[in-house]
């Protein structure tokens, strides 16, 4: 299916530093359409459903961290792949209930794929200059969140699969909240 649907949410620290309308206006600028939006604190229940820790999320967040932290000769002193997920799993729960976040939901052809790279790379000191991060938060580093023992500061949440995004969005939003429009660009869909 090219017509897709995505979750995005802006960050409680995208919230707090005024960058809502600067966030939106990327999505918009490219013809992506927001058929929902709302502003929500995440409750307990909300936070756990969203960060739901699978094994092989948790291996790739280990290894995406020491690869990056090893290269950079920096420690990585961390060798359970699932404790270090789990460790991240609840620094996110406990980041997504610090304040509220903007949820939306995005559609457009191929809007997963675009929206991901839009957002940039999971490390901000690594994202690309024109990327969400790599353009609003660049000086965020694993470095940094890991000695503050935080979790990584990257405004932008977007749903990494189709699959990942059905299941996102119908934590956020029930049916009713996503609506059905027409905009000018879709008449070459
Ligand atoms: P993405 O948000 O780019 O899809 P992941 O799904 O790998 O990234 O991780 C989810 C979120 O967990 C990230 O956006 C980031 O805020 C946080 N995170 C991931 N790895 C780490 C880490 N090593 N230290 C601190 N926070 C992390």
């Amino acid at each position: 299916m090219v017509i897709e649907r995505t979750l995005v949410l802006i960050k409680h620290d995208g919230v707090v530093r005024g960058l809502v309308g600067k966030i939106l206006d990327r999505f918009e600028n490219i013809g992506l359409k927001i058929c929902a939006m709302k502003m929500v604190w995440a409750d307990e229940k909300l936070a756990e459903n969203h960060y739901q820790l699978d094994e092989e999320w948790a291996k790739n967040v280990y290894e995406k961290t020491k690869k990056t932290r090893e290269s950079a000769g920096e420690p990585f002193p961390f060798t359970d792949p699932i404790a270090y997920g789990k460790m991240i799993q609840s620094w996110n729960i406990n980041f997504l209930r610090e304040g509220p976040v903007i949820a939306m939901v995005i559609e457009g052809p191929h809007s997963v794929e675009i929206a991901r790279k839009m957002v940039g790379s999971t490390e901000p000191r690594q994202a690309t200059p024109g990327t969400i991060r790599g353009d609003f938060a660049m000086i965020e580093s694993y470095a940094l969140a890991n000695d503050k023992e935080r979790v990584l500061r990257n405004l932008v949440h977007a749903s990494d699969s189709v699959d990942n995004a059905k299941r996102e969005i119908s934590l956020w939003f029930n049916e009713a909240e996503i609506h059905n429009y027409k905009k000018e660009l879709d008449k070459h869909f």
